[in-house]
């Protein structure tokens, strides 16, 4: 076992380990397995869960699955894997896929460098021994040269401020939090607030064991088929015998899939024209509607609303009540602006009995959770359950919750209070050898999550081996290089429709938090991204700062265009 900077690990070394990793799911697992295995690193790994999976180990609500295409929604470093997994659908459930990944923890080897039901409370650097300190809530405290938050984008729940929520006197469950033995909700009156992607799934399920389910809506959604199924065996074999092409093509794509708009304008089709193109895509299922549609539908709202008029359409021709249809119908935003949810049935069932509708702009907002139901509009909905499908604290939630003080002392909590400031989405200024996985300001939850997973871990890995060849410890994203990257993130997404819409992706989900975009929208998507993460490294780690040998040591300064 050597050290980052090739010496034995014994050598007067002070760090108990070269990297933590905080986090066990795709992204934390592939890291481990890549600084472990790859460069012989001494790494541990703090894992809030019993297992490993992450999202996936949390998200256990009815009807949670994957939205990506399960042949592309897995690593694909190592051709063996994608040789020997087989997924029985387009988008297995999420039991298949922590399987899955539960698979790739034993056949890499990586549990005995885990250590699970341990939080991390506390990421304290060192301004002497350039070393972070660790500290969990099981009482650890370990010394690392770098740290990896892998902690996902979507990890930290969204808990609504509504009033009275403590006093319901039946069950309630945010749906990233499920209970591991599951919900029974036979002859239940269910409520579920919320109708983002995690709601769409969840509902049709609930609404066929519950005696009742009143969906509580605060905005409606454009749902689009997601056509599960088994997968034809042939295209598998297609797909196994081409993963080399697969692989290239989802790593150059746009958004990490093998989808690509059309290049052309909507506006300059015929009706008949684009209605053909419509039909093809919602036939398709999938984000294909979304993410390869014409190109002009994320600028201009003339497009938009060409495109979005096929999917209110589909919504008043599912749904039998008009009155209903309204009120599912989306009008106060440009198509495709939020996710993307996928669906299974789900407009057709509110055309279900015990399925109701409760919308906040025509029914009334929500008041309050009384001890007996849900108050909303100066009704009280009587319920035995609720379910809180109120997504997350995105992006920046995980990352501020760790209690990461950097350089200085200063706090990552404090200054991200007017939004992250990141550059590339994968290093911040003032936080030496800290590096983050899928982060603000990448591509991140605006790509099929593996694909930029990988992206991340094989460029930190390479990073770090770049430092071990050139004895240097640390490692620090330029302010300057920071400053710059934040501009160019928000100039790209303020040419399109993103920023007017109240998403998550601009904050807008949570109460007081600042309205920025949170991903990066890259002119030419994760492709584009790729390339110019090779190309900093391959200018020498343009815009980032290396210091040798300890404090006091050679900085070497590699400046920003
Ligand atoms: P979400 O998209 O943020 O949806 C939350 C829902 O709760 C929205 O309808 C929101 O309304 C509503 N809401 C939030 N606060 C509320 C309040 N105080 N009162 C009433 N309603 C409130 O969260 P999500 O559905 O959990 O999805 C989050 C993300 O997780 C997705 O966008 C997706 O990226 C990921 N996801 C992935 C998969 C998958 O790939 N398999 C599945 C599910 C989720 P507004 O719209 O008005 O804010």
């Amino acid at each position: 076992m050597t050290n980052v900077q090739g010496q034995p690990q014994t050598a007067g070394a002070k760090a108990d380990f070269d990297a933590v990793i905080i986090g066990a799911g795709f992204s934390g697992m592939y890291m481990l397995h890549s600084l472990r295995d790859k460069l012989d690193l001494n790494v541990t790994v703090f894992e809030a869960g019993d297992g490993v999976g992450g999202t996936w180990y949390w998200n256990r609500y009815p009807g949670a699955r994957c939205d990506s295409d399960s042949y592309i929604y897995c690593y694909t470093f190592d051709k063996n894997l994608l040789q020997e997994w087989n997924w029985s659908e387009r988008y297995p459930e999420q039991d298949e896929i922590l399987r899955y990944l539960e698979h790739c923890a034993e056949r890499f080897d990586l549990k005995p460098d885990i250590q699970f039901g341990k939080r991390v409370v506390e990421v304290v650097f060192d301004d002497d021994t350039e070393l972070w300190t660790v500290r969990t809530d099981k009482g650890d405290a370990v010394r690392a040269r770098f740290v990896i938050p892998a902690v996902g984008a979507l990890s930290t729940a969204n808990m609504p401020p509504i009033k009275g929520l403590s006093s319901f006197k039946g069950k309630c469950y945010h749906t990233s939090q499920w209970p591991h033995d599951g919900v029974d909700f036979t002859a239940k009156r269910v409520g579920i607030i919320g109708t983002g992607a995690t709601a769409v799934q969840a509902i049709p399920e609930i609404a066929q064991q519950a005696k009742h389910l009143t969906v509580f809506q605060r905005t409606p959604n454009f749902c689009v088929p997601a056509r599960n199924g088994r997968v034809d065996p042939e295209v598998t074999k297609a797909r196994k015998a081409d993963y080399d092409g697969v692989r290239q093509r989802i790593k150059d794509s746009f958004f990490g899939f093998e989808l690509n708009f059309i290049p052309k304008a909507v506006l300059e089709t015929t009706p008949e024209e684009r209605e053909q193109e419509f039909d093809k895509m919602w036939d398709a299922g999938g984000f294909a509607f979304w993410l390869a549609n014409y190109q002009d539908m994320f600028f201009s709202k003339e497009a938009n609303d060409v495109i979005a008029d096929y999917l209110k359409r589909k919504i008043r021709s599912v749904v039998n009540d008009p009155v209903t249809a309204e009120k599912l119908t989306p009008k106060t935003y440009p198509y495709g602006t939020k996710r993307q949810p996928l669906d299974t049935n789900y407009f057709e069932t509110f055309n279900k009995k015990n399925v109701a509708l409760v919308d906040a702009s025509t029914d009334g907002p929500i008041e309050e959770i009384t001890p007996n139901g849900i108050r909303a509009g100066g009704k009280e909905y009587p319920l035995d359950i609720i379910v809180i499908a109120t997504g997350f604290d995105a992006m920046t939630g995980p990352l501020k919750n760790l209690g990461i003080n950097g350089r200085d002392g200063r706090a990552l909590a404090q200054e991200w209070e007017d939004g992250p400031q990141t550059y590339l989405g994968l290093a911040i200024a003032g936080y030496p050898n800290l590096f983050t996985i899928t982060g603000p300001q990448s591509p991140s939850v605006l790509s099929n999550m593996p694909v930029s997973i990988e992206q991340h871990v094989e460029w930190i890995t390479e990073c770090i081996a770049h430092m071990r060849r050139n004895k240097l410890t640390t490692i620090e994203a330029s302010p300057q290089a920071q400053d710059e990257w934040g501009a160019h993130v928000a100039e790209v997404v303020n040419s399109t429709l993103m920023p007017g819409t109240n998403s998550w992706y601009m904050g807008a989900n949570i109460e007081g938090k600042p309205r920025r975009f949170l991903p990066y929208l890259g002119p030419e998507g994760v492709g584009g991204y790729r390339r110019k993460c090779a190309e900093v490294a391959e200018k020498g780690y343009e815009g980032f700062v290396f210091t040798s040998q300890g404090q006091g040591g050679t900085v070497h300064t590699i400046a920003a265009e």
